[in-house]
């Protein structure tokens, strides 16, 4: 753990987090009473090494090594624990918030480089897709039939007198000015350049 110099605020990191836009304005995160409700139904915490009331406990002590913590990468977003935190706190959240912070110093990048062919699926179609890095993966778990489905999708969606699920052209130009001029685009890049 990062040990604090005399003067230096211990709880500099956790009001980083609380003033952070993805923190709820009504997240207690100073509230936390180191119950480990969230862990007991945590589904990544069963199955790694991960500890959501840890987590928190390590922003509440101020220690910035934990963006820099693997562990803090196996969350899914569940929201188990910020549905039954007695202190209204949310660990989910507080996990956002630092994986956010660890992407901006560069440490985090390469945990989400896989998705950029997500990220390009926006920009390419305007809607998301399956990343094709785990293709071969889906194709083990649910057989050939997955991959015929998703090859041949408009076709069947034609024949059940579905409309496609390809966007017209003009939505697509109307996505991507919104991905530019958020920076959606640039971010894209600079990831694909520390691949
Ligand atoms: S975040 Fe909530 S559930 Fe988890 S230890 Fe703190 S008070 Fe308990
Ligand atoms: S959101 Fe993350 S920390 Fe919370 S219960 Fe789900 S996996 Fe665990």
């Amino acid at each position: 753990m990062k040990t604090l110099k005399i003067g230096e605020d211990s709880s500099k990191l956790a009001k980083e987090v609380l003033k952070d836009l993805r923190a709820s304005p009504s997240i207690e995160l100073f509230k936390c009473l180191q119950c480990g409700m969230c862990v007991s139904l945590c589904p990544a915490a069963r199955y790694s090494d991960y500890n959501p009331r840890e987590m928190v406990k390590r922003v509440l002590d101020g220690d910035e090594d934990i963006l820099s913590d693997d562990d803090i990468w196996n969350c899914f977003y569940c929201y188990t624990c910020h549905s039954v935190c007695p202190a209204n706190n949310s660990a989910c959240e507080v996990n956002q918030i630092l994986r956010q912070k660890a992407i901006n110093e560069k440490d985090g990048l390469d945990k989400i480089s896989s998705f950029l062919t997500y990220g390009d699926s926006f920009v390419e179609i305007g809607i998301g897709s399956i990343p094709s890095a785990f293709f071969d993966q889906l194709v083990e778990d649910f057989g050939e039939d997955w991959l015929n489905l998703k090859i041949n999708l408009e076709n069947v969606r034609k024949k059940l007198g579905l409309k496609p699920v390809l966007l017209p052209e003009e939505s697509i130009e109307e996505i991507n000015l919104i991905l530019k001029n958020t920076k959606f685009i640039n971010r894209l890049e600079r990831i694909r350049r520390l691949e």
